[in-house]
């Protein structure tokens, strides 16, 4: 037999001092159960709208190479200036964290030859992206996005079947303050046009203009109509409208897609700023922005047309739009409005036990019910049967199943209704029938 050595006066321990804590990266967190919760409200609406809207899941890598979003999103865009996790990996491969979900799922669209499928193609993703922006509430380094595309059809159906799904997402979530923010920033010819006449108008106010718009000029300049700069938003009001110069076939395509809209009875606004900061966008832009009793506004997601990018991703032309929200704000805006989900862990059976040779036949039980898709609870590092009966009724549970000492050696079982408080003694043998025959009443 072994010695425990009893510890002297002389021999009793110095405290250890505590190793320094690990923290999280700044802007990127842990998503807890209790928050899990919402998440899920979220997202099973999204998925199920989904799916009965005929959209299929796609799950595409986290990492991508950088060509991708750099020829994807746009060399000139916040995103793949400066804002890109991209790194070498040893093989001397230059990659990136996705900062955003539609240049993956259409690189895997064209990877995948989905062109020959029936058309068009109706795609949706949930997961997470990484911007290296400053974190603030809302904003984050990694934060997860539920998005969808339908590639292959320009009808300007599609545009409103995607608005109204974005919409109809928030809706079922009972966010219901939303407002859709919506524009057309034409296709590659009319904006062409519509850039040179931008340039000459804020060439002459260039004095005005923060440091960025002056650089963004020549490069992008449909970018200085959403710079939030005071100064820039001054002179960004009396700009030419993008609305005003769509070529005929962007007119009649946006006169469409608002009629349908109008049919849908869907709440939008006309708003000529909002020109997205992607460059991949052609036509419809929209974006869901909530309104606080304040005035503040929020975007929760934002999407549009981006008919050239199958193209310039090296596949067949293909017209295509999609939309994505931001989880992480969807699941504040809830939390802030106090929606209530039913939160409480539903358990059909709660397993008590007292003592080694019961903890023995509760984990027998137990194996069989997970067999028969029954939920069971349990507190196998409990010793008091009162404080596992507390927890049984914490977690709503129907029945108790209650094997203390006697009933180990037995091999019977106390099944106890935790409403009524009735309780009756079965053989080990029979319980699962008991149970089945209990929770079917
Ligand atoms: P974007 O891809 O920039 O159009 O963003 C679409 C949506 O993703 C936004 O409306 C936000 O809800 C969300 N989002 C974008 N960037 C962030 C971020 N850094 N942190 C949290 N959510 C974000």
């Amino acid at each position: 037999m072994t010695r425990v050595k009893k510890e002297t006066k002389n021999e009793v321990r110095k405290p250890k001092k505590r190793l320094k804590q690990i923290q999280a990266i700044k802007g990127m967190n842990d998503i807890l159960p209790t928050d899990q919760l919402v998440w899920d409200y979220v997202l099973d609406h999204a998925r199920k709208l989904c799916t009965e809207l005929g959209f299929g899941r796609i799950s595409t890598p986290i990492l991508e190479k950088t060509e991708l979003f750099q020829r994807g999103v746009g060399n000139i865009t916040d995103i793949v200036e400066k804002e890109m996790f991209s790194f070498e990996t040893k093989g001397g491969d230059d990659v990136s964290m996705r900062p955003e979900g539609t240049a993956g799922v259409v690189r895997a669209y064209v990877e995948n030859g989905m062109s020959k499928w029936p058309q068009p193609v109706k795609l949706f993703y949930e997961g997470p992206m990484f911007r290296y922006e400053k974190p603030q509430a809302g904003r984050y380094r990694q934060f997860y996005q539920f998005g969808f595309e339908i590639i292959g059809d320009n009808c300007p159906a599609i545009d409103a079947q995607v608005i109204y799904l974005a919409w109809k997402i928030l809706q079922k979530s009972e966010i219901n303050d939303t407002i859709i923010q919506l524009n057309s920033i034409g296709c590659s010819e009319c904006r062409l046009a519509y850039k040179k006449m931008l340039v000459d108008y804020y060439e002459m106010k260039i004095n005005k203009l923060c440091h960025d718009c002056k650089r963004r000029l020549d490069e992008n300049p449909l970018r200085l109509l959403d710079c939030k700069e005071e100064k820039c938003t001054q002179v960004s009001f009396s700009a030419p409208q993008i609305i005003d110069h769509l070529c005929e076939p962007c007119h009649d395509h946006f006169k469409n897609v608002l009629e349908f809209l109008d049919e849908l009875e869907i709440p939008y606004v006309l708003n000529s700023n909002l020109v997205r900061g992607l460059d991949y966008y052609t036509q419809t832009v929209f974006e869901i922005w909530e309104c606080d009793s304040e005035g503040n506004q929020n975007s929760l997601g934002g999407g549009g047309r981006y008919d050239n990018m199958i193209k310039l991703m090296g596949g067949e032309d293909a017209p295509a739009i999609g939309f994505s929200f931001g989880i992480e704000r969807v699941v504040e805006s809830i939390q802030r409005k106090g929606i209530k989900i039913n939160k409480r862990i539903k358990k059909d059976v709660f397993l008590v036990q007292l003592g080694n040779l019961a903890r023995k036949k509760i984990l027998r039980i137990f194996d069989k019910l997970i067999d028969c898709d029954i939920a069971v609870g349990e507190s196998l590092g409990r010793g008091s049967i009162k404080s596992q009966l507390r927890l049984a009724n914490k977690t709503n549970s129907k029945l108790a199943l209650i094997v203390g000492q006697k009933e180990a050696l037995d091999d019977t079982v106390i099944i106890r209704d935790m409403e009524s408080g009735m309780q009756e003694v079965v053989t080990l043998q029979d319980i699962v029938e008991e149970v089945q025959k209990r929770l079917r009443n």
